[in-house]
């Protein structure tokens, strides 16, 4: 299989900010540079293939063929045993318009409930990541990795995001969303599948991985924010911010232009969960202020 040198720009398949934050993260130390489908204006394809696998495959090629650069998407998601594998594929999509995660753990638990899948000590589940590199003359990559655990309910915990808050991985007792970012990252299923990636492809390139974290830098707060669903995610958020304004002198923020930029912001987020909207309004408040 071909190899990436160092330099090479990889064009990340995904608008999720939350999403190339964190393959950016894996990908920067090993000297390559993510650049968002976003900001190049690409498309995105429907996912209409039947597996992470097709899925993962059809972003990536999509976005080689489009921007005629080297493309690495990831497609990811919980699969619940006693659901026969669902979400799966449409973890995403159970997340409604909106991608309210607290609605989407909710139908999750329900059908579990459903199927009396609850026994002690919870149902089994994992997260699967699948992430292909396509090149522009059309060869392709693919690399997966998996995180086995259990499910519990009521979720509990405020770091992380998607489903990570009813997500306990085996030798452990916390759930994904109770533990601290760099001790996910150090087993998740994304983790696993870049660990495949890395020694195919980035071979010959010593690094030493970052300990990811959203909450610890101005991008990451951003990530972070974007992804936000539920009460105990933007408690988390908060802290964090609290911290970054602390670190930042945060006697020099005026509550005049903080209270105008919270109330233009609010304004513009009619359409996301309100938790989400907050903690962006928050963020974008707090930044005015700075500025
Ligand atoms: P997609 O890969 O963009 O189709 O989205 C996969 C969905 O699976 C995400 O929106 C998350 O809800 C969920 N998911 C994937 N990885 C994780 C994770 O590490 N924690 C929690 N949820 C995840």
């Amino acid at each position: 299989m071909r190899s990436l040198a160092r330099g090479t720009k990889l064009v990340v398949a995904s608008h999720n900010k939350g999403k190339v934050w964190e393959i950016n993260q894996l990908i920067a130390p090993y000297g390559l540079e993510a650049i968002s489908a976003g900001s190049l204006n690409l498309e995105e394809p429907d996912e209409t293939e039947p597996t992470f696998e097709g899925n993962a495959k059809l972003k990536a090629v999509a976005a080689a063929q489009a921007s005629r650069l080297t493309a690495l998407a990831d497609d990811s998601g919980l699969e619940v045993d006693c659901l026969g594998g669902a979400p799966g594929i449409f973890s995403a999509r159970w997340a409604g318009p909106q991608k309210d995660f607290g609605l989407a753990m909710k139908k999750v638990a329900e059908e579990i409930t459903a199927r009396h899948g609850w026994s002690a000590p919870g149902p089994r589940a994992n997260f699967t990541s699948v992430l292909c590199l396509a090149w522009p003359d059309g060869e392709t990559a693919t690399f997966a990795g998996k995180v086995f655990g259990h499910l519990v309910w009521p979720s509990r915990g405020g770091n992380g995001f998607g489903y990570d808050p009813m997500f306990v991985p085996d030798g452990h007792d916390v759930t994904f969303g109770e533990m601290e970012p760099a001790d996910k990252y150090a087993i998740s299923h994304r983790t696993r599948a870049f660990d495949a990636f890395r020694k195919a492809v980035l071979g010959d390139i010593s690094a030493e991985p970052l300990k990811p974290n959203a909450n610890r830098d101005a991008d990451g707060l951003h990530a972070a924010a974007a992804n936000i669903s539920t009460r105990e995610e933007l408690k988390t958020f908060v802290k964090y911010l609290s911290a970054d304004l602390e670190r930042r002198g945060r006697a020099r923020v005026d509550l005049g232009t903080l209270m105008v930029a919270l109330e233009n912001s609010v304004a513009d987020k009619t359409d996301e969960p309100r938790w989400r909207a907050l903690a962006k309004a928050l963020l974008a408040a707090t930044e005015a202020a700075q500025s």
